[in-house]
C-alpha cells in the first residue's frame, strides 16, 4: 500500500470549513487505500505563542474532530507530533541542509510574519523544514494538503533530493495530493484570501454554534450583479459558495448553477446555510462524544504514536548513519 502523511495545527481549537474540504476530507478517503499517517502538529503550533493549558485542550479537541470527521484509528495511524521525537530530530538535520535564501522564499512565511504583531520567531521561519521532516520520516508517497502547501511540498522534495544526492538514497520524494476543486476555500468576508485559522474574519469554524455558522454563510460577501454563475475571477464570492455547496452535497457546480437559475444570492445562501447545518450538527455531537472520555482519546493517540515511532525511528536511524553519526552502541 502506498503511504500518505499529513498534519494539522491545533492552534485555533476548531478546524474550519477550508481545513475540512481542502484536506481532511481527502484524509478520510485515502485511509481506505493507503497506509495513512495523520498527526496533530503541536510543534508547529508553538511557532506563535500558545497558552499551555489551551494548547493541551486544543490538541485533544483537534484529535476529537479528526475522529468525528471520519478518521478511523483502525485504518489510519493518528498521533500527536510531539509524541514522536524523531520529527524534531530530523528537522534539525534538514535545517542544516537548507539555504537561508531558500527558506526566505516561502511565501507563507512572508505573509504570516507580515501579519504578526508580536516579534516573529525563528520557528516561524524554519517551520516548513520541520514539516519536511514530518513527511520524509514516513517515506510518504502522497501528502494530501490544500493549495497553500504546494510550495512547502516543493521544498520537501528539494531537501529529500539534496540529502539523497549527498549521502545516498534515504528518502522517498513525496508528491502533493491536491484536489483541485476544493484546494482553496476562500474567506466568506474576503473571497480573495484563503479561509485561515490565523485570520478569523469570514471563517466558518466547525465547532461554533451551527446557527452562527449558517448566519456567516448567509451574510457572506457576494458580488455585484444577481446571476448565480461560476466565475472565480469575476464573481469570487458566489463561486466560493458554489464550491462549498457542491463539496458538501456531491452535486456538481453545473447542476447547482442550473438549479438556481432565476433565483437570487439570498436563496443560495439560505439553502447552503441549511446544508452546512445538517453536515456539522452530527459532527459536533461526535466531537462531544470523543471529548467526554479523554482517557480513551489519549489511548488512541498513544497507540498511534507507538505505531508512528516504529516507522519514524527506522528512517531517522538510517539518516543518522548516512550522515556519519557515531552509533550510540
Ligand atoms: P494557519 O492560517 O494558522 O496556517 P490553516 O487554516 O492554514 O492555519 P493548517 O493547520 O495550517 O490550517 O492547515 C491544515 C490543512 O488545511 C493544510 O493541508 C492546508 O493546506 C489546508 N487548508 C487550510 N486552509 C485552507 C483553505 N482555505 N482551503 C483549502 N485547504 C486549506
Ligand atoms: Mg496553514
Amino acid at each position: 500500500r502506498p503511504r500518505v502523511l499529513s498534519g494539522i495545527q491545533p492552534t485555533a481549537g476548531s478546524f474550519h470549513l477550508g481545513n475540512y474540504l481542502g484536506a481532511i476530507r481527502q484524509w478520510v478517503a485515502l485511509q481506505e487505500t493507503h497506509d495513512a499517517f495523520y498527526c496533530v502538529v503541536d510543534l508547529h503550533a508553538i511557532t506563535v505563542a500558545q497558552d499551555p493549558k489551551t494548547l493541551r485542550q486544543n490538541t485533544r479537541v483537534s484529535a476529537a474532530q479528526l475522529l468525528a470527521l471520519g478518521i478511523d484509528p483502525e485504518h489510519a495511524t493518528l498521533f500527536v507530533q510531539s509524541h514522536v521525537p524523531e520529527h524534531a530530530q530530523l528537522g534539525w538535520v534538514l535545517q542544516c541542509l537548507t539555504g537561508f535564501g531558500e527558506a526566505g522564499r516561502m511565501t507563507q512565511f512572508k505573509d504570516k510574519s507580515a501579519r504578526q504583531e508580536a516579534q516573529v520567531g525563528v520557528g516561524l521561519f524554519t517551520y516548513p523544514i520541520l514539516q519536511a521532516a514530518d513527511i520524509l520520516l514516513y517515506q510518504a508517497h502522497h501528502v494530501p494538503v490544500g493549495e497553500d502547501q504546494r510550495q512547502h511540498l516543493e521544498l520537501t522534495r528539494d531537501l529529500a533530493q539534496r540529502f539523497n544526492t549527498r549521502y545516498g538514497k534515504t528518502f522517498r520524494l513525496p508528491e502533493a495530493y491536491i484536489v483541485k476543486d476544493t484546494a482553496k476555500i476562500f474567506d466568506l468576508q474576503d473571497p480573495t484570501s484563503k479561509m485561515s485559522k490565523s485570520v478569523p474574519t469570514g471563517v466558518v469554524e466547525l465547532l461554533e454554534d451551527p446557527k452562527r455558522g449558517a448566519k456567516k454563510i448567509r451574510s457572506a460577501v457576494t458580488d455585484t450583479g444577481r446571476e448565480i454563475v461560476y466565475d472565480p475571477a469575476g464573481k469570487a464570492g458566489v463561486s466560493n459558495l458554489l464550491v462549498i455547496y457542491s463539496a458538501l452535497t456531491g452535486r456538481t457546480v453545473d447542476e447547482l448553477v442550473a438549479a438556481y437559475e432565476g433565483k437570487g444570492y439570498g436563496d443560495l445562501k439560505k439553502d447552503l446555510g441549511e446544508v452546512y447545518t445538517d453536515f456539522v450538527t452530527p459532527v459536533q455531537e461526535r466531537v462531544r462524544h470523543y471529548l467526554s472520555d479523554v482517557s480513551e482519546l489519549d489511548k488512541i493517540l498513544a497507540r498511534g504514536a507507538e505505531r508512528a515511532r516504529e516507522v519514524a525511528a527506522k528512517t531517522l536511524a538510517r539518516a543518522y548513519d548516512r550522515l556519519g553519526f557515531l552509533p550510540a552502541g
